[in-house]
């Protein structure tokens, strides 16, 4: 598999902004041209890692309930050109969330801002 860097793909979505908005949102604004404020606590528990998603089944194995309604990101760090890790209050910090699996959580969670 290779990716060839040089062509654009006018489908990828990248957020050219993210910013904490309040307490409980966090702001993304992407290439598209939309923003929208999306509940951290939506964010998490779509965790993508393998201690939150079963790795043979693809079945969820974090419950909503486990989730603290307070949960905020401590930190997000870009990796390379397609995906954000980010860091929790909880201390959760394995999940890397593609661009294209954020600008769904935006779409599904988010409200347009
Ligand atoms: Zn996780």
């Amino acid at each position: 598999m290779s990716k060839n860097q040089n062509t654009t793909d006018y489908n990828h979505r990248i957020p050219t902004d993210i910013q904490p908005s309040g307490p409980k949102e966090v702001f993304f604004k992407w290439n598209t041209g939309e923003s929208f404020r999306v509940p951290y606590f939506e964010i998490r528990f779509e965790c993508p890692c393998a201690s939150c998603v079963d790795e043979h089944t693809g079945k969820r194995v974090l419950k909503r309930e486990s989730i603290s309604p307070e949960i905020r990101a401590t930190g997000m760090q870009v990796i390379g050109r397609y995906a954000i890790q980010i860091s929790w209050t909880d201390g959760h910090a394995t999940g890397m969330y593609h661009f294209d699996r954020l600008y769904e959580l935006c779409r599904n969670h988010g409200t347009s801002a």
